[in-house]
């Protein structure tokens, strides 16, 4: 029998994590083939609920499930890891500054970079759901020197699923066939959903965006605060579909993406597009199932684009001097 793969889930017993666990222990992440064995990080208050929660997942017999622990240590949790989904953060309370979250956050990220670095499996993948994403992402791949920055990622793969979804309602195109989107810059209302070098039902999506109106006033902004919109009509963040796109990202990050498409994540910079070295940014990527992102290279960027990419890099350039000036990288 293969050896199981270690799953280590941070944040296992709030909203993300329970509509994320069932399914990757189902196998939907990594294959009916590879069975998982789940660690769950959660803070001691969160210990017992995430105890709750493993009782259900024993209760579902999955095949592909070869046990579940729980630690409110990281460095427990985090020893011998393969994938790491790094849910829990700190969320904005009322009254927080950015410098209050981005600070929390560094408590929380900072701890979790290095136990990764001292304790995780040589091929370990990370992904960063819990926001501010793409700056924890960089903090923790600043504390893990020893780990290739190009293993911490964040998820903008929610966002690229809620432009597909937004072109296919505009269009009328099923979501199959739609290609080549892609979100840029911050998981954040600055990120820039681009249809430019997208392919909609055969159309250059660039026909689609031809409509200036609809992609300024409706589509763009409708991306960006997809989130807040659901808060508001569920009374509850999303969490399934969050829980959906981060399984999204690991399966192509470690299976591939289809011929001739590319998905987006956010991943580190090396300079591409302009995007200053060691942000971690979203790109449009690809993976050829051995487990690395490549940034799609040499794509034109039109000024209507450039605009909006660099307002969203600023913002991760100013985040990434806010976590600087606390010393949290
Ligand atoms: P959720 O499970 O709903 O969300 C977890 C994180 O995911 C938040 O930072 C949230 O950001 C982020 N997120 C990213 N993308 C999305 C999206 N599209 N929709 C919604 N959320 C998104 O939070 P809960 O409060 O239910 O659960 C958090 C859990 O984490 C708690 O059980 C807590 O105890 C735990 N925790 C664990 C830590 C650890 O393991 N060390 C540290 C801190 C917390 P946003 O806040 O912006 O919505």
């Amino acid at each position: 029998m293969t050896e199981p793969v270690n799953v280590t889930v941070t944040g296992a017993a709030g909203q993300i994590g329970y509509a994320l666990l069932f399914r990757i222990a189902a196998g939907e992440m990594l294959g009916a083939d590879t069975p998982v064995r789940l660690r769950l990080l959660e803070i001691p208050q969160a210990v017992a609920a995430a105890e709750g929660t493993a009782m259900e997942l024993d209760d579902c017999a999955f095949p592909t499930l070869a046990g579940v622990d729980i630690f409110d240590d990281p460095v427990k949790a985090f020893d011998d890891v393969n994938v790491a989904l790094l849910v829990g953060a700190r969320p904005r309370g009322a009254g927080m500054e950015r410098a209050d979250l981005l600070e929390a956050n560094g408590g929380i990220f900072g701890p979790q970079g290095r136990a990764i670095n001292d304790g995780a499996a040589s091929d370990v993948r990370v992904l960063v759901v819990g926001n501010p994403a793409n700056t924890n992402a960089l903090i923790a791949a600043s504390n893990a020197p020893d780990v290739p920055a190009t293993r911490f990622t964040a998820m903008t793969r929610l966002d690229h699923n809620r432009a597909l979804s937004q072109v296919s309602a505009r269009t009328g195109t099923p979501v199959a066939d739609i290609r080549r989107l892609t979100i840029w810059g911050n998981h954040s209302a600055s990120q820039y959903p681009d249809l430019f070098h997208a392919e909609v039902g055969g159309r250059p999506g660039a026909e689609v965006a031809a409509d200036t109106a609809w992609l300024t006033d409706d589509f763009i902004p409708t991306v960006a605060k997809r989130g807040a919109a659901i808060i508001q009509a569920r009374g509850a963040s999303s969490a399934a579909s969050a829980a959906n796109a981060a399984i999204a990202h690991v399966r192509d990050w470690a299976h591939g993406t289809p011929e001739g498409d590319w998905t987006s994540a956010g991943v580190w910079s090396s300079g591409e597009y302009g995007v200053p070295e060691g942000l971690v940014s979203s790109f449009p990527v690809t993976s050829d199932g051995s487990g690395e992102w490549k940034i799609v290279e040499g794509l034109e960027i039109d000024e209507f684009s450039r605009a909006r990419i660099d307002a969203s890099v600023a913002e991760l350039a100013e985040e990434r001097e806010a976590v600087r000036s606390l010393g949290l990288v």
